[in-house]
C-alpha cells in the first residue's frame, strides 16, 4: 500500500520553488516511476509530494545553435521519438530503446533519471559521453554544473534546498559524429542495467583528428569515464591488439561494488571492455 501523501500541483517553477522552501522534506513528483515505488515499498512518514508537470519551462527538446536543450520533463517517449537525437546522438535513442518498457518510458523523465541517480540508470553514460551539463534553478536563481559533478555519489547530487533540475544541455557537435550504447542486464525482460557502455566518436573518418569517449554505468559509485583508455583509442588505426588492450586497461580500471544487486565485479571487469568493442564494431570504427 502506497504511504500518505499530500499532493500540490503548482502552475509554474517559481511556484514550486517557494513550495519546496515552504515545506521542508517536500518531494518533487515527475513521473513518479521511482517516487512512487519508494512510497509503497519504504516505510516513510508522511511526505507532501510536489508535482513539477504543469512547469513550462521545464518541458521539450530544443535545438539552440551551440547546445540542444532537454527540458526535466522531456519523457523517455519524447525522447525515442526526437529526430535530432536519432542524427546526432543516437546513444541517447539506443537508450531510450531499452528503457523499461512502453508504459514507463511514457511516463518515466530525463530529469527524474538523473536525479535519482541509480547506479545503472540509462542515461548516466550518454550524458557523460557527451559531456552534457545541467542547468539547475532555485531561490538564487540558475546555476550551471557539469553532469559528472552533478552526481557527487551513490544516488547522491547536487541540488540544495529548494532546488529543481531545470534542463540538461548537450553541445552541439560541428563535426561528424557517431555514437552508441549497450547495457547488460540480467534478464530479457524489464531490469535496470547490470552494467551500461557509451562509446562517443568524434570525427570518425579523420583518424590523426579522432576522439574517442568511453563512458561506464554501474561499475562505480558514479558513471565514469577513464581518460588513459580513451587516450589509447583516440588519434590511431583501431586494430584487434589496440582493442585487447583498451579491454584491459577497462578492466583494471573499475572498482564494481561487491554489493551490487545485479552482476558479480569479476563478471562487469570481464563484459565492460567487450560491450565497448561491440559499439565501436556496430559503429564500424577501425
Ligand atoms: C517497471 C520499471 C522499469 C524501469 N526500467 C528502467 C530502465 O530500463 N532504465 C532506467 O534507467 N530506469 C528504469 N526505471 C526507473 C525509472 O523509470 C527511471 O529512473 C525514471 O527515469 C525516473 O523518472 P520519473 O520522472 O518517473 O521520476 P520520479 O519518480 O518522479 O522522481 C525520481 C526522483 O527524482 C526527483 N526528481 C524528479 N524530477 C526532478 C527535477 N526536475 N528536479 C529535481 N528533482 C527531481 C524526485 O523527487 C525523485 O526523488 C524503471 C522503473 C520501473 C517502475
Amino acid at each position: 500500500m502506497l504511504n500518505r501523501f499530500d499532493y500540490l500541483c503548482p502552475e509554474n517553477t517559481e511556484k514550486a520553488i517557494q513550495l519546496l522552501l515552504d515545506n521542508p522534506g517536500a518531494e518533487i513528483l515527475a513521473g513518479g516511476t521511482d517516487l512512487l515505488l519508494e512510497l509503497r515499498e519504504k516505510s516513510t512518514p508522511d511526505k507532501v509530494l510536489i508535482d513539477i508537470k504543469k512547469c513550462a519551462d521545464l518541458q521539450g527538446i530544443e535545438e539552440q545553435d551551440d547546445f540542444i536543450s532537454i527540458g526535466a520533463l522531456t519523457t523517455i517517449r519524447e525522447i525515442r521519438s526526437s529526430k535530432i537525437i536519432k542524427q546526432e546522438y543516437k546513444a541517447l535513442r539506443d537508450a531510450a530503446d531499452v528503457f523499461g518498457c512502453l508504459e514507463i518510458r511514457n511516463r518515466a523523465t530525463i530529469g527524474g533519471n538523473i536525479v535519482n541517480a541509480s547506479p545503472g540508470a540509462e542515461y548516466g553514460t550518454p550524458l557523460f559521453a557527451f559531456e552534457a551539463e545541467v542547468e539547475i534553478t532555485g531561490p538564487n536563481g540558475s546555476r550551471v554544473v557539469p553532469i559528472d559533478k552533478f552526481w557527487f555519489d551513490l544516488a547522491r547530487v547536487d541540488l540544495k534546498k529548494g532546488e529543481i533540475l531545470k534542463r540538461i544541455l548537450i553541445p552541439r557537435i560541428e563535426s561528424q559524429v557517431l555514437s552508441g550504447y549497450l547495457r547488460l542486464s540480467r534478464v530479457k525482460g524489464m531490469d535496470l542495467a547490470s552494467l551500461g557502455v557509451s562509446v562517443v566518436v568524434m570525427d570518425p573518418g579523420q583518424v590523426d583528428k579522432r576522439e574517442i569517449r568511453v563512458a561506464m554505468a554501474a561499475v562505480q559509485r558514479t558513471p565514469y569515464r577513464n581518460s588513459e583508455v580513451e587516450k589509447l583509442l583516440s588519434h590511431k588505426e583501431i586494430d584487434p591488439n589496440l582493442i585487447e588492450e583498451a579491454k584491459a586497461g577497462l578492466a583494471a580500471s573499475i572498482a564494481p561494488r561487491e554489493s551490487s544487486l545485479r552482476a558479480k565485479p569479476a563478471y562487469k571487469k570481464a563484459m565492460v571492455g567487450t560491450l565497448m568493442e561491440k559499439i565501436l564494431k556496430s559503429l564500424k570504427v577501425s
